[in-house]
């Protein structure tokens, strides 16, 4: 693998004596890198190698395929068209060749009158690594890649190996370590605790699209009737959980999930509880297909492209350039982490192919400016969704500040709850649902079926719908607004290749 790299990185374009092919080392084959890859194979076709590394390759006869040994991801995640629409025609089209379903409204993220579409994240990878196969610019490799000999034979190492990146880690005197600081309140770092069921409802998608944004504690990303639920855990849950399944400190991660077994759930002191929840989306208990549990926090990442080598004597200077969960893993309550890594991939395919004529004629290729509009995007990608992906992890505290959302959820489980208390909850949720319904309405795909959000409430507990109460509705005002505009700073339709930007512009 080592010596493929070397001699594959500092190939010359024999039609041209002046241009020489763009190879770029691409850490992780995940959703990100491999959209990176087609991207930037169907911006700049015969003029990029591509070469991909993924430990959950294995070779196969058909080539390079999944490890059947490794745990495919089942979860279920929501593209919006602002950012689907940026890919490259090719790689849009065979994207959405799979089964996906249009479920959540029409909103800012939604452009030309298109929904937002919900795929499994296993199918998602599956299209792309199809996608891959139609070009020879890119190489897939089954291991890991070796960061320290790629630098200075390619001129970009591109970092896509996830939320927890071991490339980012060993490469932190270059990236700076991530800022948690931002994500405190009373000197804490907010952390939570989620598990993710793999589960059969019978309720229309848009009842649980509904159900789902009146309160915070179940959020039920629905595909076609199979579904993705994450539940929010409080703390002491979360503890309470972890000891009873024996769980090691430390086990389970933003993007490694560790798997319970239903069974084991279902012994814990929490499944009572749960089973009652799970009403609220008219779940089949005995059609859970699998359980994970997994922990999301967040960090800020001062940047995203930082020089790793310089040029002389190695013959490329090389730039590392973080895209995906490895640049900004976020909470995944509004669903964006798949969004921010599409936006991440365009960016960086739009900015090499752009800057790459003039670079391959420099000696030592890429300067720190032409990253310029691509770390711009970053930067932007990190404002506009990590602020949103705070506000579901904390709520206003009713005296100016703000309080983890689990910190509501923890006092409510705690609170006993009366007749009258009971009526009174079961009222307001009642309002919730029926005003959301009334404000989504006219942007949803489809609608409930009569009758149907009616029945769910009556069939609730009064301890679930205590709990509901307290962890509040969406905040769909400050949630929403303006998506970052790609094409502001890296326009699809680039500018002629070669010519500077800052002529153009005068
Ligand atoms: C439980 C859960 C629910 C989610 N729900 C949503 C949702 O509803 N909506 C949404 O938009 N997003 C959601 N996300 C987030 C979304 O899945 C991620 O944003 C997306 O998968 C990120 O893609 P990625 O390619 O950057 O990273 P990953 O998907 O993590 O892929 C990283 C790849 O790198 C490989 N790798 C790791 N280390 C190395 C190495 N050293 N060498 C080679 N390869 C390596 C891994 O094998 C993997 O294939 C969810 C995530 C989780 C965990």
């Amino acid at each position: 693998m080592i010596s493929r790299l070397s001699t594959a990185t500092t190939e010359v374009d024999p039609s041209d004596g002046h241009r020489h092919r763009l190879n770029v080392v691409v850490i992780g084959g995940g959703p990100v890198g491999l959209m990176f890859a087609c991207s930037l194979a169907e911006l700049m076709p015969a003029h990029a190698r591509i070469q991909v590394f993924d430990r959950r390759w294995r070779h196969s006869s058909s080539g390079i395929d999944w490890d059947p040994a490794v745990q495919r991801r089942q979860q279920v995640v929501t593209l919006q068209s602002h950012d689907f629409c940026q890919l490259p025609p090719g790689l849009m089209q065979t994207l959405f060749e799979t089964t996906y379903a249009e479920v959540w409204p029409l909103g800012p993220g939604s452009v030309q009158g298109l929904y937002p579409r919900n795929l499994r994240i296993a199918q998602l990878e599956d299209q792309l690594l199809q996608q891959t196969r139609k070009f020879a610019e890119i190489n897939l490799h089954a291991s890991s890649g070796d960061v320290r000999q790629a630098l200075g034979q390619t001129p970009v190492l591109v970092i896509a190996d996830g939320a927890h990146s071991d490339t980012r880690q060993e490469l932190h005197t270059h990236f700076g370590v991530a800022e948690e600081r931002l994500y405190r309140l009373a000197d804490e770092r907010v952390e939570e605790s989620c598990l993710g069921l793999a589960l059969h409802t019978n309720l229309s998608d848009a009842a649980a699209v509904v159900l789902s944004a009146s309160q915070r504690r179940l959020l039920l990303n629905p595909l076609h009737g199979e579904g993705h639920l994450n539940i929010r855990l409080t703390p002491a849950e979360a503890t309470g959980l972890l000891h009873a399944l024996k769980h090691r400190p430390g086990d389970g991660g933003a993007d490694t999930p560790s798997r319970i077994s239903l069974g084991a759930l279902q012994g814990t002191d929490l499944w009572p509880r749960l089973e009652e929840e799970l009403c609220l989306f008219a779940v089949d208990t005995n059609r859970i297909r699998s359980c994970n549990w997994f922990r999301l926090g967040m960090a800020h990442q001062h940047r995203f492209v930082a020089p790793l080598l310089e040029a002389n004597p190695a013959p490329w200077r090389t730039y590392g350039c973080l895209i995906g969960d490895a640049a900004t893993a976020l909470h995944i309550w509004p669903g964006r982490g798949i969004n921010a890594g599409v936006v991440a991939a365009v960016s960086l395919a739009r900015c090499l192919a752009r800057q790459w004529p003039a670079a391959a004629r420099r000696p030592g290729g890429f300067r720190d400016a032409d990253f310029i509009r691509h770390e711009g995007v970053m930067q932007m990608l990190q404002y506009r969704h990590k602020s949103r992906a705070w506000r579901a992890m904390v709520t206003p505290d009713g005296a100016g500040g703000m309080e983890p959302i689990q910190n509501r959820l923890a006092r409510s489980l705690a609170e006993p709850v009366d007749s009258h208390t009971a009526a009174s909850d079961r009222e307001t949720f009642r309002q919730t649902v029926h005003q959301l319904h009334g404000r989504l309405a006219a942007r949803l795909p489809s609608q409930p079926n009569p009758g149907e959000l009616e029945q769910v409430l009556t069939r609730l507990s009064a301890r679930t719908l205590h709990t509901l109460v307290a962890s509040g509705a969406w905040d769909g005002q400050l949630m929403g607004g303006e998506e970052v505009d790609l094409d502001w700073l890296l326009p699809s339709t680039p500018a002629p290749t070669g010519c500077p930007s800052t002529l153009l512009s005068h």
